[in-house]
């Protein structure tokens, strides 16, 4: 009968997993073949080497602790899983579960320790803890269970979904979410699935901590280890109801304004169709307005936006409180809206809508305890007398709002034939005025300008003409506010820069020294120009081509143009001064006529407007106020200039003011440019008193 240590060692050398005996300084003693062969060593390379050797650096101080606590007592066995490196340099996970054995004395002296290879099972684990962490910002809920279907890991979704917090649903059986809405049968099917392919999806009623049902969508897959053993399932689910809420606001969004909340125009376009096919079977009429707010980018731009948004959204309110429910209010735009009326008799109904419309508008808007006003023109078409699609209803619409905008803005327009003819033109205006530089049909004329100390010719006035399809000649006043609205005016103005000053340009060369010096060309400069903010480098671009110097070029700028941006207008101008350009403010006395803003200004030259020139026999007022503006232009330096004068009356007053220059019919109407020449040349010598 062998002893009984044989029989213990013989099993020590034939236990399924590696065994080994170790002193508590971690020495080995004895190791067992499958220790041996798990690392790859031979018996004798192993004794008496320390565990430590043997262990991931990362491991050994653990490794270390558990000993020392062993030694002192504090611990009487342990259960712990290292990393340990094989002969080959590979690195293994060992589950190893250590028992001390005591001495004669009670103390603990060796400990037996057995070694399982858990690599391969822990590799699965690492995978799911993997995917757990893939799916810890996933919008989809995350369930791990084991075998037996406990919930070993939650995602933050499934949290959000079921209510159930992470310490709540771990350890528990994912029945807890079951709303008792499908039979056995739909769970028996289920679990059939998963064994047979491993995996089931489908949509499923469940319940959530509150209690609430809801569907979701949910995906089971089993997780097999490598012998083909279920170790885990996981289900990813997502929650269909709060899917179909987001497609259900995506939707919104699509047809509807997000500051007002209003329907936007595809909504709206939708609305009006259906409408149509409605009305056209009945036999019924419909109201279709157009609203812009008369001057809203004013108030945008001198508050804010937030201002502009929160007027936006008080004006979408009104709207809809001024109409009945069956009717449609919709923001197509910044500041424009559009409403259909349903069955209405026509015209009588839609006034009595538009005027409340137009009264409730004009109630203030309160923005920071400020009071707030706007205004709007409203134009209005009715089916099917004013157009038969919706798009044509619009436009009509809009035709007429646009008229009631010419009429001064605040009221409403119903759309008339003639309106649309008018558009007509417009358009068909527009086009020839493209073209007409194309064509050369653009022309200048020079009006002189005569010092009213010595009667001499000392500058001129360039002015655009068109000879339209070269028959009839247009005047400026007839078609620069088209071009000013349209841009055009921008390449006009450019080629009477370039026409003016080349003209000046070889008046110069061919006259002597006394006009060369004397004689400068004025140009007026539109508004829009000053929008652009390569103005100066477009101006002198054209100025160096003709070779004139700047000296001798007068620009011609209105009140309003300054007025709009005054802070970029300053700039812009003083550059241009700095240049050499003369600046002139034409128009004076037509805008806001302020001479203390004329100080801030940088420009040389003033003229008094016509109106006011025309005034000056019968208003004493006038006088007056001429009499003031020229000595205050004087102490400014600033040079004045009178337009529009007519008789000798005017001409002897601006004398005894002390005005330095006269223009006007009384000398001279605007000339052909040879005709100019000509008069230039003959050194004419007006009247002087
Ligand atoms: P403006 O710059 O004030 O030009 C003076 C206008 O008064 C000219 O009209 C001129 O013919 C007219 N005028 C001169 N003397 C008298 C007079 O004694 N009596 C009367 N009743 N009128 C007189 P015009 O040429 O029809 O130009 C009108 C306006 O069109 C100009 O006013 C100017 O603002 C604008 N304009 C003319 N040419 C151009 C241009 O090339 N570019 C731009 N942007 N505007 C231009
Ligand atoms: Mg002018
Ligand atoms: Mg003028």
């Amino acid at each position: 009968m062998p002893s009984a240590e044989d029989i213990l060692w013989a099993t020590f050398h034939c236990a399924r997993h590696g065994m080994i005996l170790v002193r508590l300084d971690q020495r080995l003693v004895k190791v067992n073949s499958k220790f041996c062969a798990l690392l790859g060593y031979g018996e004798s390379e192993l004794l008496e080497r320390a565990l430590t050797d043997l262990t991931n650096p990362e491991d050994t101080a653990l490794a270390q602790k558990l000993f020392d606590n062993l030694s002192i007592g504090k611990m009487k066995r342990f259960e712990v899983v290292l990393r340990l490196t094989s002969k080959a340099g590979e690195s293994l996970l060992a589950h190893l579960t250590a028992n001390p054995v005591m001495d004669a004395g009670g103390k603990p002296g060796l400990c037996a320790i057995a070694v399982e290879d858990v690599t391969e099972k822990d590799d699965t684990e690492e995978k799911l803890r993997i995917a757990a962490k893939i799916y810890e910002s996933s919008e989809e809920g995350v369930v791990v269970t084991d075998r037996e279907g406990i919930i070993q890991f939650v995602n933050p979704a499934f949290t959000t979904i079921t209510g159930y917090s992470p310490e709540e649903a771990l350890g528990r059986n994912p029945s807890i979410l079951r709303s008792g809405r499908h039979t056995q049968e739909f769970y028996e099917l289920m679990w059939g699935s998963l064994r047979a392919e491993g995996r089931w999806e489908g949509e499923i009623w469940n319940r959530n901590k509150n209690g609430e049902a809801y569907l979701e969508r949910l995906r089971i897959t089993s997780i097999k280890d490598t012998a083909g053993r279920t170790t885990h399932y996981t289900a990813i689910f997502s929650d269909l109801t709060q899917i179909r809420d987001t497609e259900e606001k995506i939707r919104y969004q699509a047809y509807h304004d997000i500051l007002t909340g209003l329907p936007n125009r595809s909504l709206y376009f939708d609305r009006v169709r259906q409408a149509i096919t409605r009305a056209q079977r009945a036999g019924k009429k419909l109201g279709v307005m157009f609203l812009d707010l008369d001057d809203f980018k004013k108030i945008n731009d001198r508050l804010n936006h937030s201002a502009g948004d929160l007027m936006l959204q008080g004006v979408a309110t009104r709207l809809v409180s001024c109409l009945r429910e069956t009717d449609t209010v919709a923001r197509i735009g910044g500041d424009e809206f559009t409403i259909l009326l349903e069955d209405v008799d026509g015209e009588k109904q839609s006034s009595v809508v538009a005027e409340k419309i137009m009264r409730s508008i004009s109630e203030p808007y309160f923005y920071n305890s400020e009071e707030l006003f706007v205004s709007t023109s409203l134009g209005i078409s009715i089916y099917p007398a004013d157009g038969a699609t919706v798009e044509d209803l619009i436009k009509n619409a809009d035709i007429a709002m646009y008229h009631a905008k010419d009429l001064g803005k605040n009221n409403y327009q119903f759309f008339t034939e003639s309106m649309n003819q008018k558009v007509v033109k417009r358009l068909e205006a527009e086009t020839n005025l493209r073209k007409a530089l194309d064509k050369d049909e653009m022309f200048a004329c020079y009006q002189p300008k005569v010092d009213l100390k010595t009667g001499r010719i000392v500058g001129m006035e360039a002015l655009i003409r068109w000879r339209r399809d070269g028959l009839d000649i247009v005047l400026p006043n007839e078609f620069i506010p088209l071009a000013e609205e349209t841009g055009l005016i921008l390449g006009l103005d450019e080629w009477m820069l370039g026409k003016a000053c080349t003209f000046n340009r070889r008046i110069h060369e061919g006259g002597d020294e006394e006009f060369s010096v004397a004689v400068n060309v004025a140009v007026n400069v539109s508004a829009k120009a000053f929008e652009s903010p390569d103005l100066v480098k477009s101006i002198q671009d054209v100025v160096a081509l003709s070779g004139l110097p700047p000296r001798f070029i007068e620009l011609e700028v209105t009140e309003s143009s300054i007025i709009r941006n005054m802070d970029q207008a300053v700039m812009v101008l003083s550059r241009l001064r700095e240049l050499g350009f003369n600046i002139s403010m034409d128009d004076f006395g037509t805008g806001y006529s302020s001479l203390s803003y004329l100080a801030r200004l940088p420009i040389n030259i003033l003229k008094i407007d016509r109106s006011f020139i025309v005034d000056l026999a019968a208003n004493p007022k006038s006088r007056s106020i001429a009499k003031a503006i020229v000595s205050m232009s004087h102490e400014m330096d600033i040079k004045v200039v009178a337009e529009g004068v007519e008789n000798t009356e005017q001409l002897e007053y601006l004398r005894g003011i002390d005005c330095d220059e006269v223009q006007g019919y009384l000398f001279c109407r605007p000339l052909l440019e040879n005709d100019m020449e000509v008069l230039i040349k003959s050194r004419v010598q007006y009247q002087s008193s």
